[in-house]
Order: C-alpha cells, then sequence, then structure tokens
C-alpha cells in the first residue's frame, strides 16, 4: 500500500523529521487560502501516486495569490501519467541550494534492510543507480539492532555529505530507518531532501510503501487505505473485487491466477506488444465476473485489443465459454476485437461453445496472444 505524500509527510514530520508547513487542497479556493495561512512562496503539487510529477507539470510554485489560482487551474483536474488529479498539497516552497537522497529499501538480494544516501538527489534515483551507482552510498542493516549510528555516519561521510549538515542528514537517515521498521514498510524515501542556505535540511518529498500483509498490525495506516485509489480503473477493479494493474499499452489481458495473466503480460511483450493492464478475476470466473472483467479493458482508452486466456481448474471452460457468450452479445457492436485461449477442464468444450461472431479462438497460448499483438497493431496502423 503506498502512501500519498502528504500521508506520509504526516508520518514523517510526527517521527521529527523536518518537513515544510503544508495543507491538503480540493479547490483553487482552498489552493489560495491555504497559500494565505502558509505565506508566500508557496509550491502546489499533485497529490497521485506516480512519480516524476515536477518534469510532468504537476508541481508548481507560486509567488503569489494571482500564481497560486494558476496553478490550482492547471493541475488540479489534470490527468497525469493515467491518474486524475483531485486534490494538491500547498507548501512552503523550500529556497534550496542542495538536493540530497535518503531511502531504506529492502534489499533482497542481500537479505537485509539497506539504508541509502546521497547526494544525487532531487532526480530519479533509479537511473542514478544505473549510471552512476557509486554516487549511492549503502549500508546493510543487521534488522536485530537497527541502524547503527557508526552506520549512519559512514554512508554520509561515504556519499560526500558535508561536515556542516552531516548531523542533520544523519538524524533523518536513523529517523527514517527506525520507521521503516515500525510502520513496516517495503520502502520509505525522501528524495529530495533539500539542503537550504542556513543549511537546515527538510523533507521536500516523502514516499512511503507499507507491506499489505502487515497493515492489520498498523491500523492507523490501514486507515490511510480508502483513498489511495486515484485512477478510476483501479477504484473500479477494487469494486469489482479484481487484482488489477494499469499498465500504458494496448492490449487488454484477462486472465484467471496470477501468475498465468504475468506470462500473458510477457508473451505480449515478447511478440512485439504492449500489455494495457494486468487483470486477474481469480476462480469462478462465472458470467458476471467476466462482464466486470470486460467492462474494465473496455473502459481503458488505450485498449485496442483483448486477449482472455484462461486455465479451467474449479472453473469449467464450458462456463467461462458461456460466460464469454452472454458477456459479449450484450454489446449491439464489440468494442475491440477479443481474442480466446481456453486450456484445462472442458476447454474443448468450451471452445465448441464460444460464438465465432463475437470472439477469435485460438488453440495456445502463443497464437492467441500473436493475434491479440496483431489485432492491437491494425487498430494502431
Ligand atoms: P516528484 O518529481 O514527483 O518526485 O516530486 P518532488 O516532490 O520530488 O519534486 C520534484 C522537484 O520539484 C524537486 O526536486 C524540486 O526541484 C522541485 N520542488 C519541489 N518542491 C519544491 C519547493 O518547495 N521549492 C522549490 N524551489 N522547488 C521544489
Ligand atoms: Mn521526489
Amino acid at each position: 500500500m503506498k502512501l500519498h505524500e502528504y500521508q506520509a509527510k504526516s508520518v514523517f514530520a510526527e517521527a521529527g523529521i523536518p518537513t515544510p508547513g503544508s495543507e491538503l487542497a480540493e479547490s483553487a479556493e482552498e489552493v489560495v487560502s491555504a497559500a494565505e495561512t502558509i505565506g508566500y512562496p508557496v509550491a502546489v503539487k499533485a497529490q497521485v501516486q506516480v512519480g516524476g510529477r515536477g518534469k510532468a507539470g504537476g508541481i508548481l510554485l507560486a509567488e503569489d495569490e494571482d500564481e497560486a489560482r494558476e496553478a490550482a487551474d492547471s493541475i488540479l483536474g489534470m490527468d497525469l501519467k493515467g491518474y486524475t488529479v483531485e486534490r494538491v498539497l500547498v507548501e512552503e516552497a523550500v529556497d534550496f541550494t542542495d538536493e540530497l537522497y535518503v531511502g531504506v529499501t529492502m534489499d533482497r538480494s542481500a537479505g537485509r534492510p539497506v539504508a541509502m544516501v546521497s547526494r544525487k538527489g532531487g532526480v530519479n534515483i533509479e537511473e542514478v543507480a544505473e549510471e552512476d551507482p557509486d554516487a549511492i552510498a549503502r549500508e546493510h542493516v543487521d534488522p536485530s539492532f537497527g541502524l547503527h549510528p557508526y552506520q549512519a555516519r559512514r554512508a554520509i561521510y561515504d556519499a560526500g555529505i558535508d561536515r556542516e549538515i552531516a548531523g542533520d542528514v544523519s538524524s533523518v537517515l536513523t529517523t527514517l530507518y527506525d520507521l521503516w521498521d515500525e510502520k513496516d514498510a517495503s520502502d520509505a524515501e525522501i528524495n529530495p531532501l533539500m539542503v537550504t542556505g542556513e543549511g537546515e535540511v527538510i523533507a521536500a518529498d516523502a514516499v512511503m510503501n507499507i507491506d499489505e500483509d502487515a497493515l492489520f498490525r498498523q491500523p492507523d495506516l490501514a486507515e490511510m487505505e480508502e483513498d489511495s485509489y486515484t485512477d478510476d480503473l483501479e477504484r473500479k477493479a477494487g469494486e469489482y473485487g479484481f487484482d488489477y494493474v494499469r499498465l500504458e499499452g494496448n492490449v487488454g489481458i484477462i486472465g484467471n491466477g496470477a501468475g498465468l495473466v504475468m506470462t500473458t503480460l510477457d508473451l505480449v511483450d515478447y511478440y512485439g506488444g504492449e500489455p494495457a493492464n494486468f487483470l486477474d478475476v481469480g476462480g469462478g470466473a462465472k458470467a458476471e465476473r467476466i462482464t466486470n472483467a470486460l467492462d474494465m479493458v473496455f473502459s481503458d482508452e488505450n485498449v485496442e485489443s483483448v486477449v482472455f486466456n484462461i486455465f479451467g481448474g474449479i472453473t469449467r471452460g464450458d462456463e467461462v465459454a458461456k460466460g464469454i457468450n452472454d458477456a459479449l452479445s450484450e454489446f449491439d457492436e464489440i468494442p475491440k476485437p477479443v481474442v480466446v485461449r481456453l486450456a484445462g477442464t472442458n476447454a474443448e468444450e468450451g471452445m465448441e461453445i464460444l460464438n465465432a461472431d463475437l470472439v477469435q479462438v485460438e488453440e495456445t497460448l502463443e497464437e492467441a496472444v500473436q493475434r491479440a499483438v496483431e489485432n492491437a497493431q491494425e487498430a494502431g496502423a
């Protein structure tokens, strides 16, 4: 579960990490009144859970009321990488001389948490890790002891952080590690940790992802979850009870079982297509679930073609086939071509039942995916 920036900042602030004064706003009026309380200049920041908001126009600075209004008008309601911006964080703008990075995550290959510091903050840290890995200082942590003070100091020294701010950065890093541990986070990150001309450090951004399986013992954080769907389709998926992830391609994918859906995604990529989503309808694919799944993919305006990949187990292939027929016969015209591959229990019966006027049936997974990719390419041509 991903926290919004404003939520993560409140968690960080409560633990003593310096954060700018801020208020959440949903309209231009609220932005202006928040800015007046906080004092100009302010930063107006889209509250959607994607990175790189700055570059995408989701963060604007405002010096006065006119600019605050302009910033609100341009950010509220905008589409940011598939998310509609409904709220902004209005924040005391930080006058910075430097942008640092601090983060804590689980290093799976080491089997230990790792605390990281870099002077190259304010940019995508994954890119830094790829292009200049030495620019990130890392300390692996023994979770039974936590991050030792000497480790924090060593990381800060290795990262080349100025001595004047080393103590403050060190206490931010230590607090961030403690939070990561206490709150059952999978990641906790401050990028950028801004350094001001007066030599203060302040968390200008905040990322915190919580392990879903631990939410039962983090009731305060679990409560924050309900408003975590900002993408209309993800909200809909939540209502339908589907596991769904929106992606950027145009081949809509529906399957039963996470592994099967992942395989389908990989094959779409292999055959030169781009998946539009991950959608696992789970077991018992009755007509209603199929109708809902089709509603999901057809509601995604990027989708040009759809592939069903169903493995009959407890759910029998003939039932699924009936469900697909029923769902598709509701349409006067099928919005986008649908390819179906059935395997497993009663697959042959299922394939016979499928109505060839409504769907394209393929015997193998490879053929089905290839056909769906071709359909998408034809639509795009
Ligand atoms: P992200 O792009 O979604 O990670 O959003 P961030 O909160 O990290 O902001 C991206 C960039 O916007 C920062 O690295 C800064 O360059 C700029 N920015 C954000 N907040 C402020 C602020 O308060 N003052 C100034 N001057 N720049 C800011
Ligand atoms: Mn950031």
